[in-house]
């Protein structure tokens, strides 16, 4: 809480007009400050009347610097980098700029649940708030998915937040101090942000425990050698709480004959793995990492069970879509990247075709090598340029075959697959070559899946 909840008014400015700007203008404007949203381009038609309906003055396709510069702060939309122009006139103006998060975080005390991590931020925050929904907690669940945390506050107070958080969020923070912060990996990923540099990336990362203190608890990856090193760099405060798919722990998360085990007081939490409804090592760490923050909040063993066991994922992650004579059809189109299919295709437990392919972002395959010859039986590229997959994986598998319609992809596919196979979509590569954005992309391939 800070000088914001005080009855001085602010003239607050929001960069970018997207669901995290519209959210921080209606949360500004109802506490009562001089609020104006820029965005240089335009806004969506939901965004743009939910300003007209709270008479919230903006501007778009340009920024009027005069309307800017006087701003006590402003707020600046995730999708904007700080070296845009406007940043730093803004910064040389002496304003202070900050992210949405942090904005929305100085209106309240509420019991803050951070999650953050490059691969499976979604899945781990839906399924926490799972959790505490099944536990009857008084809880929202949002940031970087679904609503803004700037909209949350404003509809009104909750026990509860729980927050899925970006790197670019965690660079505008200065305040921000979650009571849980969940770090779930760190490998590669936006690094054009980064100036290329890894460390970088690690170090805003690091951001989401900066300031924690004592009584805050981090909760991390112990297999991650990146976030190991980080731990020693950045020394958090915070208590921190281990999860592992590799070592047994003495405190901690960790697995043992085939059960997962929380270790937290003398009371240990245990569940088969196999209990679990979502598949895969990978989902295996999230719901460690999941279990561990329900069992900090003091939730009960047998409700962290249920709803573990009860969860149905999300959407375009490890979707199960359909089973067609035998075949078995599989979404992953959230797969962006290279770690996210590694373990998907870890996770095929039958042989599989994969359809990989789209915008490659700097992508080096190598890493996919052995799990493509142990579980992939043929591969159907996916986009308008696909020479860099077919160099890279024309020697692990006997069956590759160019398309660039979805349509024309799901049919090879169908006719490359034989009963008791996985159909598996997981592109490892960004969406905007054929699909207005990854959901698009999933979307497509159900509704080609369910054509066939
Ligand atoms: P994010 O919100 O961080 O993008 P999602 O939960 O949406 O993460 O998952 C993105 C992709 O990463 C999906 O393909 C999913 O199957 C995969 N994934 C999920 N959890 C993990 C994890 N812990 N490690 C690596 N990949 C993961």
């Amino acid at each position: 809480m800070t000088e914001l909840n005080s009855h001085i008014k602010k003239r607050i400015v929001m960069l970018g007009g997207g669901m995290s700007g519209v959210g921080a203008a209606m949360l500004a404007t109802q506490r009562g400050h001089d609020v104006f949203l820029s965005d240089g381009g335009f806004l969506k038609d939901a965004f743009a009347k939910a300003l007209q309906d709270q008479h919230i003055p903006h501007e778009t396709g340009g920024h009027d610097m005069e309307q800017i510069l006087n701003a006590d702060l402003v707020v600046k939309s995730p999708g904007i980098p700080d070296n845009a122009s406007i940043v730093q006139k803004i910064l040389e103006a002496g304003i202070p700029v900050i992210s949405e998060i942090e904005f929305a975080s100085r209106f309240t005390d509420e019991i803050e649940v951070a999650i953050t991590g490059s691969n499976g931020k979604t899945t781990v925050t839906t399924l926490i708030g799972h959790v505490l929904q099944i536990a009857d907690l008084d809880v929202t669940i949002g940031g970087n998915i679904g609503k803004s945390y700037a909209a949350q506050v404003a509809e009104g107070p909750a026990k509860y937040r729980v927050l899925e958080v970006s790197s670019f969020q965690l660079d505008g923070i200065t305040t921000f101090k979650p009571h849980i912060a969940v770090l779930l990996n760190i490998t590669p990923d936006h690094l054009d942000r980064y100036a290329y540099k890894f460390e970088n990336y690690v170090a805003s990362k690091m951001r989401i425990a900066m300031n924690q203190d004592e009584h805050d608890f981090l909760i991390y990856n112990a297999d991650d050698p990146a976030i190991e090193k980080a731990l020693t760099l950045f020394k958090p405060k915070s208590k921190l709480v281990p999860f592992s798919m590799e070592k047994q722990l003495k405190y901690g998360a960790y697995i043992q004959d085939n059960q997962i085990n929380i270790n937290l007081d003398s009371n240990l939490l245990t569940m088969p793995i196999q209990n679990l409804s979502i598949k895969g090592k990978h989902n295996t760490a999230n719901a460690m990492a999941a279990a561990t923050t329900a069992k900090l909040l003091q939730i009960r063993k047998e409700t962290i069970r249920q709803s573990l066991a009860s969860f149905q994922g999300v959407e375009h992650r490890l979707e199960q879509v359909l089973k067609i004579n035998k075949v078995q059809y599989i979404n992953d189109s959230k797969a962006t990247n290279v770690n996210a299919t590694y373990y998907a295709l870890d996770s095929m437990e039958k042989p599989t075709v994969w359809i990989v392919g789209g915008v490659d972002k700097g992508n080096n395959y190598s890493d996919l090598y052995a799990l493509v010859n142990k579980n992939v039986k043929a591969i159907v590229c996916l986009g308008v340029d696909n020479a860099k997959i077919v160099e890279a994986f024309s020697g692990c598998v006997e069956q590759m075959v160019e398309t660039s319609s979805m349509e024309d992809a799901v049919r090879v596919a169908y006719k490359l697959a034989g009963p008791g196979d996985n159909v598996l979509l997981s592109p490892a590569c960004a969406s905007f070559d054929l699909f207005e954005n990854y959901e698009d992309r999933g979307r497509q391939f159900k509704n080609a899946v369910r054509a066939l």
